[in-house]
């Protein structure tokens, strides 16, 4: 008799676990839409330039092709139900389980090819060298192989500028798709990875899809990109540009097919602090009712055509998010360790005197440029980093110190904009856009980082149409931690 009420005590509690884990999974998922990223570049007036790319570095072996994600969502719900009715059992028969279904995992062939470049005849077929600029550069590919006798190797022994590469013959994907790529590399210096995708009409697009971090072992980068309307063909760059030595091997490009997250975000972010920004883009940000995240640049608050703090707060007291872009927009990979210290936390100090202790916990670097150093400075300050490399946020590889993004640049068009969102939308992912000056009249060759109001009034209708959801980026990377 004791025994079986301790049971049904028991039965009673794993029965309203098992209601809460179901409604806590079951809540998020209303609006399912995504997002996809995009990245653009920094501009202002002197010296923004901050580069845009994808991200795509290290380590993430995951990814890859997962289209069986939405299954993994399925899964698990039906796990939790199945707790339920096992718990209820004592009172009812037992139900039979719905039978799971094993997917078989899905894989995507690998469109380069000779991907681990075995020699033939001499040289290894498929693969191409380049470079361009002023250096030494020397090619080999007679080293010893992470897998198969042979891996690419290049190296610069003096370097003024430009940079070398090997690289597969561009292969033809399609328009639309989102595509992965990876590789196991070594090298003794930071290197870099771009997507060089060929148009329709024979221009060329480049991709910045992240930084490689030196590695004396085998490490795997990885970046991924959307094929934009128009496109034809591409390779990737896995770039050497200083003094050093880098080999790749084991080479991969496949769809992309990533996990979803329970629904697709879009954030706005702008940076640099500009006036331009709180004349021409807050009224229309408030009329839609969307918050954006505002990168601070500390150092240029009240100079001219630089915001004042009245204009900042202003931002804040409307709901979006103020965060930090450093106290004077210095490549941090060329500053000290001090230096890059008094950046990072004279930032977020001057910004949370100013505005607030819930200001300044998202950062993005100037240029978009950082290294492991610097990485390891700003994960002791803030709770996130975003750079200007391109590429997507997934469920499969999200990196809140990683945040890809996609550039909005003066020759962005909305119907690019609107291609990101709606990839972002079908995928469900979250796709960043950065934004930096919105000026009435722009010329591309004066100001490329600059939009006007009526592409962004554009974008910002694209967004509304989709029905994404637009949060800031402290709110995403809440969101999409707690999925992970
Ligand atoms: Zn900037």
């Amino acid at each position: 008799m004791k025994q079986f009420r301790l049971l049904a005590v028991l039965v009673a509690l794993v029965g309203l676990i098992g209601v809460w884990a179901i409604s806590s999974s079951d809540t998020p998922k209303d609006k399912n839409k995504d997002t996809q990223t995009s990245d653009q570049k920094q501009n202002d007036n002197d010296k923004d330039a901050d580069t845009d790319s994808q991200t795509a570095v290290e380590g993430d072996t995951t990814t890859g092709s997962t289209s069986s994600t939405s299954t993994s969502n399925g899964t698990t719900n039906g796990q939790n139900n199945f707790v339920v009715r096992s718990a209820s059992a004592n009172t009812t028969p037992p139900v039979t389980p719905p039978t799971p279904v094993p997917q078989p995992p899905v894989t995507y062939p690998n469109l380069v090819e000779n991907p681990s470049a075995e020699a033939e005849a001499g040289a290894p077929s498929g693969w191409l060298q380049g470079g361009w600029g002023t250096n030494d550069r020397t090619f080999s590919y007679d080293q010893p192989g992470r897998s198969g006798g042979r891996s690419l190797s290049v190296s610069i022994t003096s370097h003024t500028d430009g940079d070398a590469k090997w690289y597969f013959a561009p292969v033809a994907l399609e328009s639309g798709k989102l595509y992965r790529y990876s590789d196991w590399y070594k090298s003794d210096v930071d290197t870099q990875l771009l997507a060089v995708v060929e148009m329709a009409d024979g221009t060329i697009a480049y991709y910045q899809l992240g930084t490689a971090f030196a590695s004396s072992d085998w490490k795997q980068a990885t970046g991924s990109f959307m094929m934009p309307a128009g496109a034809v063909s591409a390779t990737v760059f896995h770039t050497l540009a200083k003094v050093g030595t880098l080999h790749i091997d084991d080479v991969s490009l496949t769809e992309y097919h990533p996990a979803p997250l329970q629904r697709a975000l879009v954030s706005l972010t702008f940076d640099d602090t500009l006036a331009s920004v709180y004349n021409n883009a807050l009224p229309l940000l408030n009329q839609y009712g969307y918050s954006s995240t505002q990168y601070i640049l500390t150092g240029t608050i009240d100079q001219p055509d630089s915001m004042t703090a009245d204009m900042i707060q202003a931002f804040k007291d409307q709901g979006h998010e103020i965060a930090a872009h450093t106290v004077t927009h210095t490549d941090l990979t060329t500053l000290d360790e001090a230096s890059v210290d008094a950046e990072l936390g004279g930032a977020q100090a001057d910004l949370q005197t100013e505005f607030g202790t819930d200001a300044a916990t998202s950062f993005a670097s100037p240029y978009g440029a950082y290294n492991e150093a610097v990485l390891a400075q700003i994960k002791a300050y803030y709770a996130s980093h975003r750079s200007v490399d391109t590429g997507l946020n997934t469920l499969d590889d999200f990196d809140p110190y990683n945040i890809k993004v996609q550039n909005v640049l003066a020759t962005t068009t909305p119907e690019e904009v609107q291609a990101w969102v709606d990839q972002a939308v079908a995928t469900n992912t979250w796709l960043v856009l950065v934004y930096h000056g919105v000026e009435d009249s722009v010329d591309p060759a004066v100001n490329p980082y600059a939009t006007t109001p009526i592409d962004l009034e554009a974008h910002l209708n694209a967004i509304e149409a989709s029905g994404v959801s637009v949060v800031t980026v402290g709110e995403a990377v809440a969101e999409i931690t707690a999925q992970q």
